[in-house]
This record gives structure tokens, sequence and C-alpha cells, in this order.
């Protein structure tokens, strides 16, 4: 970082060339980098400087602005000249805000005095000790008419830091103004962190949502590092004592919210398992430099600081990741840290000295600090639409899902319905036929009969029986077996059936015993019966010792004032009791006086 007296042996140029100053000083002078001294131990009082000056170890500083990275103290000379007829009261500004102590001996050019300390600021004194109250150090320097003053001034970054020696001179009226400008911008900046950590925090704890939590904690952050790290906290809030690890702590608690929110974002736990574990890496080394700062470890605490910021890129590309893994907030997030990124390496190559110190490179950090945060809102904006998108498709999937399950249960209900109907209509059918012939059986029989009886009484229509018992049928099974005597019955009905008409009852109401209803008048029925009869004795079944053929008798009867079928029955009944007892295989009707009975 120095120059070793090859170009400024002896006698440098500097020396002899103090800077020309005025009343109306608008901060674009600087009292230059010509004569640096480096104090590695940084022990040095004014005595030794004073030594190391005259020994001509005071060189000029080659890089853009800072010292970089360096243990010990520095020191500065430099001369100013007051050409005016007037007085010349000036405030001098150390242009950052990351010093610890400047200490400041002047005398005037020429004259036997020796150096006296015309200011000694500290961080840890109390800020209203301050001869100008500035955030940052600022100390006031007046210079007779015609004088020139020289300085010499000491740096003290406390056991490690980065020093900008070359100081910023103002007339008192324009940085008052100055600061002003930086405090409204300063404002802004925390009226939106505020506004969106207030905003976030609502919305955390209405949908009970950790990623607005933590993005809450991390705005909340944003306005105890920068205003802590820019000396806004010692001016306003700390006033009474401050501390270099005040300003070291903020800075691990943004970081340390920053990564909890980032993990928490990304959702890194379970997509990135192993870039996960380096963020967690990366939370240890901000919970050792907490420790660090606890135990008022200095040099380890910038190390681990300068970790954590070196490490801070890293999580631009597991953003972009997740980004390629599908996750579209994702890459918006990436823009966002990437903004912050960007700030904190102009602040790195100013610190490092490879960027000349200005106010653009100075308030960089927190302005991209705040395009982060709304870049990072946008990002969960994005992310919340997702998921409401994702909702509303579940939702809409689950509706149609629901109504094809209707669907499927209504087919389901009608074709179960139709089922139980249709076995109930069997069912009813079975229960009203006779299973051998497949005519009604008795009980359906009585059923259809009454109802035509009860048509035919209102009509006066007339209505007659016929009751069948085949003859000697239980000679056909003994002969020739139940199946032979099954298939005769069959044959019986069907012959029968070959008779009846569409209103007439037809049913087996016994074992060989048919009843048929018809709408016929006594010679009809008559009639109808003898037909029967003929027909029957025609049917011939085969069986194994030959065919078999058999007869039937026929009892007749006619409706004439009977209440029910039973009654009607009975009377046929009683003209077939008749036709048995005559010798069978013949049709009888009925007759009031039954001379058998
Ligand atoms: P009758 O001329 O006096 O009527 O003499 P029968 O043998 O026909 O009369 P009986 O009442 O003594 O016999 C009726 C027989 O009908 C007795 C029974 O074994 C038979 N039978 C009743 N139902 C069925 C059936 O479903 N299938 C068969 N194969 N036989 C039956
Ligand atoms: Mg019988
Ligand atoms: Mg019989």
């Amino acid at each position: 970082m120095f120059i070793c007296g090859v170009f400024f042996p002896q006698n440098p140029v500097w020396a002899h060339t103090p800077l020309d100053v005025t009343a109306n000083e608008a901060g674009d002078k600087f009292t230059g980098l010509h004569a640096i001294w480096h104090d590695e131990h940084g022990e040095s009082g004014l005595t030794q400087a004073l030594q190391a000056y005259e020994q001509g170890e005071f060189h000029t500083l080659e890089t853009a602005g800072s010292t970089g990275l360096q243990a010990g103290v520095f020191w500065s000379h430099f001369s100013l000249h007051n050409r005016d007829s007037q007085p010349v009261t000036l405030h001098i500004e150390y242009v950052d805000h990351q010093l610890v102590g400047l200490q400041v001996f002047s005398r005037e050019k020429g004259s036997r005095e020796a150096f006296r300390e015309i200011s000694n600021l500290s961080i840890y004194q109390p800020f209203d000790r301050r001869q100008v109250a500035h955030n940052r150090f600022v100390f006031p320097l007046t210079i007779a008419p015609g004088a020139a003053e020289a300085l010499m001034v000491k740096f003290d970054p406390g056991e490690l830091g980065v020093i900008f020696p070359s100081l910023r001179i103002w007339s008192p009226q324009p940085l008052q103004q100055n600061s002003k400008g930086e405090i409204s911008l300063m404002a802004f900046l925390f009226g939106g962190y505020f506004l969106m950590a207030i905003f976030a925090l609502v919305g955390a704890i209405a949908i009970n949502n950790k990623i607005l939590y933590f993005y809450s904690f991390y705005c909340a952050s944003k306005i105890l590092v920068w205003g802590t790290v820019l000396g806004y906290t010692h001016q306003y809030l700390m006033k009474g004592s401050f501390h270099w690890g005040h300003a070291t702590l903020s800075g691990a608690v943004a970081i340390m919210a920053g990564l909890f929110f980032a993990r928490t974002f990304l959702k890194t736990r379970r997509h990135t398992p192993k870039l996960d574990a380096l963020l967690q890496l990366m939370l240890l080394n901000v919970a050792f430099l907490v420790g660090c700062v606890l135990l008022d470890w200095k040099a380890l605490s910038q190390i681990s600081m300068i970790i954590a910021l070196l490490c801070y890129p890293l999580v631009v590309p597991i953003a972009l990741i997740r980004w390629r893994q599908g996750e579209n907030a994702a890459g918006v997030f990436a823009l966002g840290w990437a903004t912050l990124v960007l700030g904190l390496l102009a602040q790195a190559m100013r610190d490092l000295g490879y960027v000349v110190h200005n106010p653009v490179n100075y308030y960089w950090p927190p302005v991209a600090s705040f395009v982060e945060m709304l870049a990072i809102m946008v990002a969960i904006g994005l992310m919340v639409q997702r998921l409401r998108l994702q909702k509303d498709r579940a939702e809409k999937k689950y509706l149609q899902q629901l109504e094809i399950s209707k669907t499927d249960l209504e087919l389901l209900v009608q074709s179960r319905t139709r089922e139980l109907e249709a076995a109930k209509a069997r069912a009813e059918l079975e229960a009203r036929t006779d299973p051998l012939t497949g005519i009604h059986n008795r009980r359906s029989f009585f059923e259809e009969s009454n109802l035509l009886l009860k048509l035919v009484q209102r009509k006066g229509i007339p209505l007659g029986i016929l009751m069948l018992d085949i003859d000697r049928f239980k000679s056909i099974n003994d002969m020739h077996g139940h199946l032979i005597g099954d298939q005769a019955l069959c044959a019986t009905a069907r012959v029968i059936a070959q008779h009846v008409r569409e209103v007439d009852v037809f049913g087996r109401i016994g074992g060989e015993e048919f009843a048929l209803l018809v709408s016929a008048d006594g010679p009809g029925t008559l009639a109808i019966a003898r037909r029967i009869h003929r027909d029957i004795a025609k049917i011939m079944i085969k069986s194994a010792q030959g065919p078999v053929q058999f007869t039937a008798s026929i009892g007749v009867a006619q409706l004439q004032g009977e209440r029910d079928v039973l009654e009607l029955l009975q009377h046929a009944d009683s003209a077939l009791y008749r036709a048995k007892r005559a010798g069978r295989n013949r049709v009888l009707p009925y007759v009031t006086v039954d001379t058998d009975a």
C-alpha cells in the first residue's frame, strides 16, 4: 500500500505545498493521501509520529483512498493555507463511519510553538462531547488570515480496520446542508423499511405465515443495521455511550435475519439440502461473530464479518438453482439479493482502496438494501400468486372430481334402484307364479279372479269357471316317475292356456288341479270345457315305458250371485266331484240340487 521512499525521499514535495482553503468550502476538497504513516503496532503518540515524519516515513498512499484492512493506526500530515484577510473556520470530516478514534494536532506553520491537540474524537465518548454534531467524525479548525496550519491526524480503527485518510473540507454551513440531505435520504429509506416491516408483520399475523414473519424481521433489521453502522444510533439513540461492537452486532443481526429469511423463502432444507447446509454454516459464522463482539475481540470479529460478507453473495446462485427448479419467485429473489450484493461489492471495492470514496458508493449499500427489500416483496407477491393459482386449480379439480363422483353415485343409485325394482318385480312374479308350469299359483289365481269377478259383477257380464283334475294322476307318477308326471302337468297347463283369452284367469290351484275363469255364459263355458277336455286327451308324453296318455275330469259352474270366487269354485269342485264319481274323463256342470251330495 505504500511507496517506500523512492519517489518521496528526505524532503517530500507536499511539505511545501499547503492546500489553499477559503470561507466557502463545499466539500469538494480533500486533505489528500500524500503523507501517510502506518504505525503497525498502533502505540504511537504525537512524538513518535513527528519523529517518523522527520525521518521521512510519511509516504503517499497509492490506493484510490483506503488503506485496506490493516492492523495498527495511521497518521496523516497536511497543511491548510488561508490566503484571505478574514479568519476561516472549517469543518473537516472523516468520510467513513468505520473509525474508532480520530485525534487531531495542529500548529501554525512557521511558528515555534509545539503541535497542540485540537480534537480527540472517539466512538466511546458520549455523542454530545463532539465539537460538531455529525453522525461521522468532524472536527472544527479556524485558520488566521494569511496563515497556514500544519496538521497531524491520527486515525485509529481499533485493532484492525479500514482507514480513509483523506479528510473532506467543508465550511460549516454547506456541511450542515449536506447532512440534511443525507438525513432526508435515510429517513426515506428507513420509512420504507419501516412500512415494509409493519405490512409484512400484519400480513404474517393475519395469515400466520412464517415467510412474512422473517421478511418483517429482515426489514426491521435493515433499520437497525444501517442506522447503527452509519452512526445515527449513536447520534440519536445511544448518545451516552457507544461501542464498535454495536455496529458489528447490528450487522450480524441483519445478516442472520437475511439468511433465515432466504432459507425459509427458498425452502432450501427441502429442495437443496446440501446448499442449505452451506447456509447453516454461514449462520454458524454469524453466531461466532456475535460471540466475538460479546468478548470484545475486534480483530476476530472483523475477520468473521469479512467471511460473512464474502459468503453473502452465495445466496444468489442458490436462489438461481431454486429458480431453475421451477420456483419463479426465487428468480426475482435472486435479482433482489444480487442488488444488495452489488451494493456490498461497491463498498468492498471502496474499502479495499480500488475505488475512490464518493457519496454514491458510500450510500449504495443502504439504497441497494432498500431495492433488495422491494424486489423481495415482489418475489413474495409472485409466490403468493402462485400459491393462490395452485389453490384455485386444486379447488377446481376438487369440484370437478366432486361432480364426477356425484354423477357416478347417481348412476350407481339409478342402476341399483333398477336392479332392486327388477328384483322386486321378479320376486313378486315368483310369488304369484307356479314354478313348474309358469302360470298363476293358487294365491295369485284367487287375487286375479276376484278382481275379474268384481268387474263382471259391475258390468253384468256372464262368468263361468272350470275346475280340472287329471284322472288317476298318482298312477302316472307311480308308473313313469315324477319327472314324467311333471311333464304331464306342464303339457296340461300348455293345452289349457291355448284356450285362455286375455281377460280370462288361469291357475294351478293344487297338485294336478287347475282352475280357469272365463267370461262366458253357461253354454260358452261348457263349450270351452269340452274343447279343453278333448285336447288333454290328445296329449302324449314319451316315457321309457312307452307313450303316456291321460284324461281329465272338469267341473263347470256359472256365476249366479256368488259373493266371491271361492264360493264359485266350490260349486265347480262339486261338479268335478260328480264327474269323478261318474267315472272320470268327463265334463259336468254344477247343478243346484246336487243329488250326489
Ligand atoms: P283321481 O283320479 O281320483 O284324481 O286320482 P288321482 O291319482 O289323480 O288323485 P290323487 O289325489 O290320489 O293323486 C294326486 C297325485 O298327484 C298325488 C301326488 O303325488 C301327485 N302330485 C301332486 N303334485 C305333483 C307334482 O307337482 N308333480 C308330480 N309328478 N306329481 C304330483
Ligand atoms: Mg286331485
Ligand atoms: Mg286326479
